[in-house]
């Protein structure tokens, strides 16, 4: 578990970019920031500029549709995405890198670049938010996750891999250079999923 600037941290010296343009950008600068990585706030195309990975935070995955429009932050960013370079999705971050959302607003786009279908809210109203234990593959010690408002996803393709499930669905998968977790991984001080990346 990443704790403290140790220079053999994965992440330290990584240039991260953490899309702010709403959402919950705050924590995941001030974790990767713990580890050592020198982690920016980007909110318009120059911020897209040398990074070597990409944090897309929960939110609104609506609003950030809108507001990646509004910014012009879609070409940059899918550029990026689509030259490999890792990035991280957490909850409405994997909505918006879904190639099929399910329950989403006509207008919301997607960059399609994770080979998932996703729920929007699929936990339905009466569990908004919940916490589980999870095992997750390559991990020793189980992570406590964070879910709120998250997406169901409801079927990965074949070049998915799962590697954490609740009640037999996934919530955290990989995919070449992309990690998405349908919870929160910068909501704890375990810095374990972010650490997954090869940044
Ligand atoms: N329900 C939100 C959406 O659809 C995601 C929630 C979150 O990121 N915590 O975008």
């Amino acid at each position: 578990m990443g704790t403290g600037l140790d220079t053999t941290e994965p992440l330290a010296g990584r240039k991260i970019g953490v899309v702010a343009v709403q959402g919950a950008a705050t924590p995941h600068l001030a974790m990767l920031r713990s580890v050592g990585a020198t982690a920016w706030a980007v909110r318009v195309p120059a911020d897209v500029d040398g990074v070597d990975g990409l944090v897309l935070p929960g939110g609104e995955s609506t609003t950030i549709s809108m507001m990646l429009e509004r910014n012009d932050l879609w070409g940059p960013l899918g550029e990026a995405i689509a030259d490999g370079v890792p990035t991280l999705a957490t909850c409405a971050g994997m909505i918006l890198l879904a190639n099929e959302v399910v329950d989403g607003r006509p207008d919301q786009r997607s960059f399609g670049a994770l080979d998932v279908t996703v729920r929007r809210n699929g936990y339905g109203r009466q569990v908004d938010s919940f916490e589980a234990d999870l095992d997750v593959t390559g991990l020793g010690e189980p992570l406590r996750a964070v879910f709120i408002r998250a997406p169901v996803v409801e079927r990965v393709g074949p070049d998915v891999e799962v590697l954490a499930e609740v009640d037999g669905g996934p919530v955290l998968c990989r995919q070449g250079p992309i990690v998405a977790s349908a919870f929160h991984p910068e909501l704890s001080d375990d810095t374990r999923v972010h650490e997954l990346l090869s940044w």
